[in-house]
């Protein structure tokens, strides 16, 4: 009775906000609301002013199409956060953004996912970029835990959880028992990468120069890694390297499967490692469990059928994967007294990675 009132006070006084600060795209869960941002990983700045310009969609609209002086930034690249500055920015547009309709007594607590891969000096930059932007309190949670979280796995008992979350600029893979990461590794393998071998592909089959969101749009319209059903095939815009004019190419969805077929091999390769250093317990729990697929990535056509041929393990993808992560974020948020355990406060609390 007593902590209902106490919990009713806390949501006049301040909002928590969960926040996936992921390499494509930043998502941002405001407790009591959901889901209220989603929008691309993207700040363009103003080089001779030092200004931001644009954050999220407008400025991922502008990727390929700014004029020299403006630059679109990501500012988490391959994981680890490339610029700081502009991590600043992002957050505080998101905070600011997240807490415009209903600002609060007190700064907002807040729970930020980060790559598992991250070092602890990117830690403390998102923490005091965070910090620096109002909030009461801020936590650090790596993604793959609240990606779990957010798809309803049981983290916190002894039991084997494998999450492998296929982002834009990387995959985490990690095992969870226990309300912690029993084993993780980051690689650099993810959706951006397809997307920059179907540009290598592109321009040396085809002698065809195509840019990054082409290559983006044409993954994921005919991508995938097992021979498909149906054949699908799409028309693409680009300039002819050898006249310099522009052309249209047609691919199919074989040559698609061509061009990123090395990296989906290194991919499954990584999420074997993994297993092989997992205690065997655990081993036997993610054997009749399965391996739980989230990110964009694993929307890619045929990805869990192959991982799961090639691991000898049931492969699941979650309903809306995505959003796991913020949805995690909110989870932890709602219900923080049974979730705080996996949460990071200090650096030094940051498990090692391999
Ligand atoms: P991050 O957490 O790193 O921000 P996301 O989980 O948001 O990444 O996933 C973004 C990646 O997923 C991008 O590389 C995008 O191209 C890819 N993606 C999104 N939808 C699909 C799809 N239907 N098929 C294949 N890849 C997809
Ligand atoms: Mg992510």
């Amino acid at each position: 009775m007593f902590k209902k009132h106490l919990e009713k006070l806390n949501s006049y006084l301040w909002n928590d906000i969960g926040i996936d600060l992921g390499t494509a795209n930043t998502l941002v869960y405001v407790r009591g609301q959901g889901i209220v941002i989603n929008e691309p990983s993207v700040v363009a700045v103003n080089q001779k002013t030092g200004q931001v310009v644009a954050v999220g969609v407008k400025a991922k609209n502008m990727l390929g199409r700014t004029p020299p002086h403006i630059v679109a930034v990501k500012p988490l690249v391959g994981g680890v956060v490339s610029d700081f500055e502009v991590t600043e920015e992002m957050l505080a547009y998101l905070i600011r953004k997240a807490e415009a309709n209903f600002r609060k007594v007190l700064g907002p607590r807040v729970v930020v996912g980060v790559p598992s891969g991250i070092t602890n000096v990117e830690t403390r930059a998102v923490r005091d970029a965070t910090k620096n932007n109002g909030a009461r309190q801020v936590y650090i949670v790596e993604e793959p835990m609240a990606a779990a979280i957010g798809i309803r796995l049981p983290v916190n008992d002894p039991v084997g959880n494998m999450i492998v979350d296929i982002g834009g600029g990387t995959t985490d893979v990690a095992v969870i028992s226990l309300g912690g990461i029993v084993r993780a590794k980051s690689l650099k393998i993810a959706g951006d990468k397809f997307n920059q071998d179907l540009i290598s592909f592109i321009r040396s089959e085809f002698k065809v120069l195509i840019g990054e969101k082409t290559a983006e749009n044409l993954k994921i319209a005919i991508g995938s890694v097992l021979p498909l059903h149906t054949p699908l095939e799409a028309a693409i815009k680009g300039r002819d390297l050898i006249t310099g004019l522009p052309r249209e190419v047609v691919l199919t969805d074989t040559e698609v499967r061509e061009a990123i077929a090395i990296s989906v091999d290194h991919l499954i390769e990584s999420v074997k490692e993994v297993l092989e250093t997992t205690p065997p317990e655990i081993i036997s729990d993610v054997m009749t469990r399965g391996l739980y697929l989230v990110g964009g990535g694993a929307l890619l056509k045929g990805l869990p059928d192959l991982l799961a041929e090639s691991l000898k393990i049931p492969v699941h993808v979650s309903e809306d994967p995505m959003t796991a992560v913020a949805r995690g974020a909110g989870i932890i948020l709602e219900d923080f007294e049974h979730y705080k355990g996996v949460l990071i406060e200090n650096e030094d609390e940051l498990p090692p990675h391999s």
